[in-house]
């Protein structure tokens, strides 16, 4: 199949001063940054060696109808267009392209409705994942997706990543839990997909297409979620192994048995102590790697549940197990798990890749990370959600490391050969965006790539759209 994709706009410094007159004409009540200590905050997400570009201006709109004219305004003076949320991405998908438009959507951020009787909200796309949490929460209601950064990311980004996160072993990735979108499209034209029904099979499934489409399909203004009724308290367990394999094989033990824990995440050695040295939880120093693994049944179904994982874990060769005595040092044990990256990065600078393999084959991906951060002498921390084959191998550099952006490129490269090697992918959670492009088509091959071009360019036929990421231009 030919390559129909067309080539991504010339941002010329004309037309991004024409594109600023013309937003300022038409939506003279935006709120545009065009300041450059303020554009320059809007240049980066959280990916560490990443050269992005200075947004020309970031938009803040506050309605579906502002931010389609954004869109058109764009296209009509081919000005790229970076839909971003919160900035917390590990791929590049939010860096700002050079002289392009930044479009945030941080003020689009209310829930519009929580329909109980049909378990869904109706949120806009800037709100935080941990106040959706909450606000559904005080309905006694429960929105599964759960990345670690829940604290720091938008609906919107998670709906532009797919993020996953540290329940999608029971629940699912966001995409699961997605029902219906309002999007803009690359013209400004603006379209509903699916709606409350549980199921609906009418023509294309678009709304799944857009999610993890790292804004370059449309821009999500609207999103209509699946909620369940508010499960109880979690019951949690620590597991810690002597050596990466077993803790491997002790997660590939709890999948094959059945066990439909709703967390289980592991740290290796490095991240037990950096995560230890940051939150004194008093956790064993000395074991390889650590599992957390987390129940969300009834109280007695739930320690049924984890007597089967400590079970499993002992069968893999466990040195210990402890359970959390209460709700409140559970709540410690899952928060430290969720600030691994930030105690790492209390240590250099980080970089965080995103390997997924099937479940099964956790082990190999654990002792191939080890290898090739060896093989070339670098520190790596790795950790995950071990529970969906997704692993982070972290790559800690000194700040000053010089070796550091090559050395990053060359283990990575080995990863991700790796774990195409075992039948996996080079990013389970955290997208293609800017930072792996190059490793797509290794991984899916030129014709699905040139079939995703194809989308590309039926959708945003201009390259309006944050082009350059997923693939080049
Ligand atoms: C400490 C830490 C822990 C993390 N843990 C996890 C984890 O457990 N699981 C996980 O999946 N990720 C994790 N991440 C990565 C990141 O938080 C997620 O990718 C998150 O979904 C990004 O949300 P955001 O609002 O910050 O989006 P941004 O970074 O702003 O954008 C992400 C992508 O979505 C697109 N986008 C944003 N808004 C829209 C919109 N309205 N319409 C269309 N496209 C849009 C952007 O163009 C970009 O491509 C972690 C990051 C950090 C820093």
């Amino acid at each position: 199949m030919a390559t129909t994709s067309a080539p991504g706009p010339v941002v010329s410094a004309a037309a991004g001063a024409a594109l600023v007159d013309a937003i300022r004409a038409t939506l003279p009540d935006l709120r545009l940054l065009t300041d450059a200590t303020d554009r320059e905050s809007y240049r980066n997400d959280e990916t560490a060696y990443l050269r992005a570009g200075l947004p020309l201006a970031v938009a803040l709109p506050e309605t579906t109808a502002e931010v389609s004219t954004l869109v058109r305004l764009a296209a009509e003076h081919r000005v790229p267009v970076v839909p971003r949320g919160a900035g917390s991405g590990l791929s590049g998908g939010a860096a700002g392209i050079e002289g392009g438009l930044t479009i945030a959507m941080t003020r689009m951020n209310r829930v519009l409705e929580i329909d109980r009787a049909n378990l869904v909200v109706v949120t806009q796309p800037g709100i935080l994942n941990a106040e959706l949490k909450q606000a559904v929460g005080a309905e006694g209601l429960f929105y599964a997706p759960d990345p670690a950064s829940y604290e720091i990311c938008s609906i919107g980004g998670n709906l532009g990543t797919n993020a996953g996160g540290l329940c999608c072993v029971k629940y699912g990735q966001t995409r699961d839990s997605v029902l219906g979108l309002e999007v803009v499209l690359a013209d400004g034209r603006v379209i509903r997909t699916g709606g409350r029904n549980v199921k609906d099979v009418a023509g294309y499934a678009l709304t799944h297409l857009f999610v993890g489409s790292q804004g370059t399909l449309g821009i999500i203004t609207e999103a209509t979620l699946r909620l369940h009724v508010a499960p109880p308290p979690r019951s949690t367990m620590l597991a810690f192994f002597p050596t990466l394999d077993a803790a491997g094989r002790a997660v590939a033990g709890i999948l094959a048995a059945g066990i439909g824990v709703v967390t289980l995440e592991l740290m290796d050695h490095e991240t037990i102590a950096a995560v230890d040295d940051a939150h004194r939880l008093g956790l064993d120093r000395e074991a390889a790697a650590m599992l957390l693994v987390e129940s969300d049944l009834s109280p007695a179904a739930a320690t049924a549940e984890l007597d089967a994982a400590v079970a499993a874990c002992d069968a893999a060769g466990a040195s210990s197990t402890i359970r959390a005595e209460d709700p409140t040092e559970a709540d410690w044990l899952r928060q430290a798990r969720r600030l691994a990256l930030r105690a790492l990065e209390r240590q250099g600078v980080v970089r965080m890749e995103d390997v997924g393999v099937p479940r099964g084959r956790v082990p190999e991906l654990l002792l191939a990370i080890q290898a090739a951060a060896d093989r070339h002498g670098v520190r790596v921390a790795t950790f995950g959600h071990a529970g969906d084959g997704n692993l982070h191998p972290n790559f800690i550099f000194d700040r000053d490391d010089p070796r550091a952006p090559e050395l990053t490129e060359t283990v990575r490269n080995e990863i991700f050969a790796a774990a195409l090697a075992l039948g996996g992918t080079v990013t389970a959670e955290h997208g293609i965006g800017l930072s792996r492009r190059e490793a797509l088509v290794d991984q899916v091959g030129a014709d699905v790539v040139d079939v995703m071009r194809s989308i590309k360019s039926a959708l945003d036929p201009l390259g309006i759209l944050n082009p350059g990421r997923v693939f080049r231009g």
